[in-house]
């Protein structure tokens, strides 16, 4: 065996990261390196293969200690319960995304020792799915309708998900007696581990299907349509029941789950239901008084300036912000005005400009005024 990654160099974790540090770097690298990312990409399939196995020992506490002590030995030699060694890499992603969303089929513990026993049950349910979907804030406001492109493995059309070519279906297991594990001697333990014969599921297929090899289901490109409801926000997570991996033997499908995130917008920053922006105002407006043009998700609208406004001030649109997704009701566009000083005048302009100042006086401003009353003591 070529020497192996450090577990948590691989994951590009502190040795004493917490489990939810550890759970979060294994599902960005599995996002990134995932098959469907990268199809036809062996180097990628290579590293989704080893974070996940990494992820598999460091997400287990007795694992991570093994690890932590012996090193990669700790899970040599049949020490990871015998001949099953690691678990398929797009099983542990499945189960962590499953696992994180409560709806998964029955967690980590089913892939490790103690859970073996309890997977005689034949059905087994379909994994949950992730799909990460970027959408403008446009869209987030409005409510949108998008098709998803998503790998799943799906219900085989040839045997409708029996497994077998006649349509008999499986027959118990011989070798594990339907149970799913069978017992050997390690050393001075007795180890359970999953039958051989048919991999824990307690049944087997004598004639399988030729389209699915008697999976009963065959990875697939699926077209999902999905509403995405008006007000939706970064990190929102709709569930499209039914749409993630069959189940196996008769077993319920998964879920599928979107995650939202939105794009930056040019104009507008989001806070919860409500908008900001931010427009310039021209100094002699700011200075009379005026009507001015702002932009809201809708299009145009205006505001009225009053006299005197000063820089930094916040005007506030009613309802012209963004569906709150629990309330239903809209929130506010805040629009601060920045006075903008004229820049290139000419010489006329600027006796102008000086005689004005002279005219007004220091008097004339309500800003100055306080600031010189505070700061009073320092020009002592
Ligand atoms: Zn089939
Ligand atoms: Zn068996």
């Amino acid at each position: 065996m070529a020497s192996k990654s450090d577990y948590y160099d691989l994951l590009g974790v502190d040795r004493n990261a917490e489990a939810s540090v550890i759970k979060k770097a294994y599902r960005k690298l599995a996002i990134k390196y995932h098959p469907d990312k990268n199809p036809d990409d062996a180097e990628a399939e290579a590293k989704f293969k080893e974070i996940g196995e990494a992820y598999e020992v460091l997400s287990d506490e007795e694992k991570r200690a093994s690890y932590d002590r012996y090193g990669h030995a700790a899970f040599e030699g049949g020490g990871m319960g015998g001949g099953g060694g690691f678990h398929d890499a797009s099983d542990i992603f499945s189960q962590v995304f499953g696992g994180a969303f409560g709806g998964g089929g029955g967690g980590f513990e089913e892939f490790f020792g103690g859970g073996r026993s309890r997977r005689r049950s034949v059905a087994q349910p379909g994994s949950d799915l992730r799909y990460d979907l970027d959408i403008t804030l446009e869209e987030a406001a409005a409510g949108c309708e998008k098709e998803l492109e998503i790998v799943k493995e799906a219900t085989c059309k040839k045997c409708s998900g029996k497994g077998s070519k006649s349509g008999t279906g499986a027959k118990a297991c011989t070798t594990c007696g339907g149970s799913g594990s069978v017992t050997r001697q390690a050393g001075i333990f007795v180890q359970q581990t999953t039958c051989p014969e048919c991999q824990g599921a307690g049944q087997v297929i004598t004639d399988p299907c030729d389209a699915c090899n008697g999976q009963g289901r065959k990875e697939e490109t699926s077209r999902i349509k999905i509403r995405i409801p008006a007000g939706v926000n970064r990190g929102t997570r709709l569930r499209s029941a039914g749409n993630g991996d069959a189940g196996l033997r008769g077993g319920p499908a998964g879920d599928l789950y979107v995650f939202i995130d939105i794009e930056p917008h040019d104009m507008f920053e989001r806070d919860g239901a409500d908008l900001h922006c931010e427009i310039p105002v021209p100094f002699s407006v700011a200075t009379l008084g005026g009507e001015l043009e702002v932009p809201t998700l809708e299009g145009k609208s205006s505001i009225k300036i009053p006299a005197g406004t000063q820089g930094g001030t916040t005007f506030r649109l009613r309802g012209k912000g963004i569906t709150d997704l629990s309330y239903g009701a809209k929130g506010d566009l805040h629009v601060e005005v920045h006075v903008e000083v004229p820049t290139k005048l000419n010489s006329e302009q600027k006796e102008k400009l000086q005689a004005f100042s002279e005219s007004i006086g220091e008097k004339n401003s309500p800003i100055q005024e306080s600031f010189f009353a505070k700061a009073k003591k320092f020009f002592e």
